[in-house]
C-alpha cells in the first residue's frame, strides 16, 4: 500500500536538475546567448539557484559567462 505518503521523505521526487549537468556540459559558451538568456531576468539579473535549479560549480560557470556576455556586448569588436 501507499503508507510512504506521509513519511517525509519524498520530497526529492521532483527535485530540479541542472541544466548543465544534464547536458554534461562542462564549460558554459560566453557566446551562446540564447542558453544564456534563459538564466537571466528581463531586467538582465541572474537567476538565482534555487529557481533555475543550477548546481553550484554550473552557477559559478554560468555567472562568469554572462558576464562575459555582458562585457563584449558593451565593448566594439575589436578582434576576430
Ligand atoms: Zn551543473
Amino acid at each position: 500500500m501507499k503508507d510512504m505518503k506521509r513519511s517525509g521523505k519524498m520530497r526529492r521526487s521532483k527535485r530540479k536538475v541542472c541544466a548543465f549537468c544534464v547536458e554534461k556540459a562542462e564549460a558554459i559558451d560566453y557566446k551562446d546567448i540564447t542558453k544564456l538568456r534563459k538564466f537571466v531576468t528581463e531586467r538582465g539579473k541572474i537567476l538565482p539557484r534555487r529557481i533555475s535549479g543550477t548546481c553550484a560549480k554550473h552557477q559559478r560557470e554560468l555567472t562568469t559567462a554572462i558576464k562575459r556576455s555582458r562585457n563584449i556586448a558593451l565593448l566594439p569588436f575589436t578582434t576576430e
